[in-house]
């Protein structure tokens, strides 16, 4: 079946809102149910389509479904509750009104996901749709798979007049997309594109939520457990091949320090693996090639190999990092990990403080009082 054009799909989902379809509680909850079920009952077809974009394991994807899926119980059990007009206290000004607050819906909701969590990235849907809006549902056009079994599945569950889903088979499709007047954006990825999204947003003032990544810190106290630390580090730079926003990033922590890692991080990898390390592969050929070049010129310890016919890139642990190297400059989101050292805690706060704002910063250590900056 065609698609439909971006400005049909608004224009369609825009009537249903006009229509008052959505903003009714029984509909909203009608539809939160089938989303539920949706999940419950497509696990088998989530699998196939994200193994075949990102060789995800089973059990991630039941992880990333399980978080979804009590989202929508939450949502469901509080849902009456929230809808309930709010009296709030009274000022002299309106001694004499009846003052409530309504929690109206905004209208048409744009959802934009990103390639990595696919499933994750479609909860900010299950949040529109309680608050009664119509939403275009966008995923990435990087999980190709993913987006053509959710556009063929959902519209057996969902009312596909309010809630349709939007394939973008290239960027140029999303830029129109973009280009219409939508009253809410809720855009998951990378900051670059999340420029983008916002100075489309700018044209009708559209209120938007921009939920991206960002440069996630680790320091390491000597103090530490450094076995313990190790494992946990390696662990979350090999989840998802590091293709995670709350991935840890790089590690920052004094030269001995960083001796000592590094081979509690190569037993961690064995542990993991074998002497074969294989965690899945990069999302693409374009990523891989970045990848692959913010590798070159590093001093690297650990892994290192790269397979461009599988986009494959081994755990790589990289010391004497400089915070001039180019893989100090950007979201990294694979799995190479370099060290930069730092003499203590405070420089390792100077260091952090002195750039972008990342999404999270991991502290090891077992004195945490004095982990005060
Ligand atoms: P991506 O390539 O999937 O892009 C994100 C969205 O933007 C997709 O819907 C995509 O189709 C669209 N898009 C891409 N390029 C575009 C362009 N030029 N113009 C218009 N639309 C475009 O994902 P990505 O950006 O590679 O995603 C990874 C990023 O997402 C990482 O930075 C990661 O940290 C972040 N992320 C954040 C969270 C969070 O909850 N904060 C969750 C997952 C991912």
């Amino acid at each position: 079946m065609e698609q439909k054009s971006a400005a049909e799909v608004v224009a369609t989902a825009r009537d249903a809102f006009n229509k008052g379809f959505t903003k009714n509680v029984t509909h909203r909850m009608k539809y939160l149910k089938s989303f539920k079920k949706f999940l419950d009952e497509n696990e088998d077809s989530i699998v196939q389509a994200m193994h075949e974009d990102l060789r995800k394991h089973r059990e991630e994807v039941r992880f990333e479904i399980s978080i979804a899926v009590n989202h929508l119980k939450y949502l469901m059990a509080n849902l009456k509750e929230w809808v309930e007009p709010k009296k709030p206290p009274k000022r002299w000004t309106d001694l004499l009104d009846g003052v409530y607050i309504y929690k109206d819906p905004l209208g048409v909701v744009l959802v934009m996901g990103a390639w990595n969590m696919p499933v994750l990235t479609l909860i900010p849907v299950t949040g529109a749709i309680a608050a009664g809006n119509c939403v275009v549902i966008k995923p990435s056009h990087n999980c190709p798979a993913f987006a053509n079994m959710l556009a063929n599945v959902l519209p057996t569950y969902l009312d596909s007049m309010c809630y349709p889903v939007f394939l973008t088979g290239d960027i140029h499709q999303t830029t129109i997309l973009l280009e219409q007047r939508f009253d809410y954006i809720y855009y998951t990825g990378s900051s670059s594109v999340g420029k983008i999204v916002h100075l489309a947003a700018n044209k009708y003032l559209t209120p938007t939520t921009l939920e991206m990544g960002g440069k996630n810190p680790v320091y390491i106290d000597p103090s530490a457990d450094l076995e313990l630390t190790a494992t946990r580090v390696m662990w979350g730079k090999c989840l998802n091949s590091g293709q995670a926003c709350i991935a840890p990033d790089y590690v920052l922590c004094t030269k001995s320090v960083e001796k000592e890692f590094v081979m509690h991080a190569r037993n961690a990898l064995r542990k993991f693996y074998g002497d074969d390390p294989r965690c899945c592969p990069i999302v693409n050929n374009q990523h891989f090639k970045r990848l692959q070049s913010l590798m070159n010129g590093l001093n690297i310890v650990i892994g290192g190999r790269t397979n461009s016919l599988e986009n494959y890139i081994e755990p790589t642990v990289a010391t004497e990092v400089s915070p001039d190297d180019p893989i100090m400059q950007e979201e990294i989101f694979g799995p190479i990990l370099p060290i930069v050292t730092v003499t203590c805690f405070k420089d390792a706060v100077k260091f952090i403080n002195q750039r972008e704002k990342p999404l999270a910063v991991y502290i090891f250590t077992k004195d945490s009082s004095s982990m005060t900056p």
